[in-house]
């Protein structure tokens, strides 16, 4: 992979966009990744828990579909299964790690395929108030993998218990 330049963006990201070597292509269905455990697989994306995290039930919500950079690539019914995916683990975020607020981020300027981040944010998370920059939020050491696995457990019960409806 090319090295992150100091301002612009990568010298190959024509062919990122299009998916050409997309790293996140080449892990889909491969369970634990090296930055995050796998906590379960949606309609339409994986799920999974980020190692290393300022705030607690961080997750990334990942298209598993054939490669696209933006939820407008999608069709309308794709789409539409993609939000309902992300929206199912915010809910889920929400009764494991009771949150004051939850961030959806959809960045991808690194790597371009399709995917959100669903940041928790806490009373006394490092920017109460405002957005979580990236370093404050991933720059801190990682969460042991037995912890990570018992908060997947939790989350995969919340999505598949009784709905207040
Ligand atoms: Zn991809």
């Amino acid at each position: 992979m090319a090295e992150r330049e100091e301002t612009g963006w990568p010298s190959d990201w024509s062919e990122r966009i299009a998916g050409k070597d997309c790293p996140m292509c080449r892990d889909l269905g491969k369970g634990d990744k090296e930055h995050a455990v796998h906590v379960y697989d949606g309609t339409v994306t994986e799920v999974h828990l980020a190692r290393r995290t300022a705030v607690r039930g961080y997750c990334v919500v990942t298209w598993k579909g054939p490669h696209v950079a933006d939820p407008t690539d999608l069709a309308p019914d794709d789409a539409a299964r993609y939000w309902m995916d992300v929206l199912e683990v915010g809910r889920a975020v929400r009764a494991v790690y009771d949150p004051v607020k939850v961030n959806y981020l959809l960045l991808g300027n690194w790597v371009p395929h399709l995917h959100t981040h669903v940041v928790p944010r806490y009373l006394d998370d490092p920017a109460p108030g405002g957005p979580l920059s990236w370093e404050r939020l991933v720059e801190v050491p990682p969460t042991p993998a037995e912890q990570l696995h018992r908060e997947a457990e939790a989350l995969r019960a919340a999505v598949s218990g009784p709905t207040s409806d």
